[in-house]
């Protein structure tokens, strides 16, 4: 979030590999031939949040069953 283009200080979409160098689409079609080499922000926050409701869902299933379990016992 907040990432700024190095150069025209937009928002940035792709960032460098392995360093802090970000840029906005229009710098980074401008800089280089293949964005698709660069990291697109979004994606990379995209896969974050995907882990993220992958472990939590797992969670809910989990204390889902613990529930039915306890009320057959009853
Ligand atoms: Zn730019």
């Amino acid at each position: 979030m907040g990432k700024k283009c190095m150069i025209c200080n937009a928002e940035a979409v792709y960032a460098i590999k392995g360093t802090s160098d970000f840029y906005c689409e229009h710098c980074a079609e401008e800089n280089f031939d293949d964005v698709s080499s660069l990291l697109r922000l979004d994606e990379a926050e995209k896969e974050k949040k995907k882990m993220d409701d992958e472990t939590s869902y797992q969670d809910e299933e989990d204390t889902d069953e613990e529930e039915s379990n306890s009320d057959e016992e009853e």
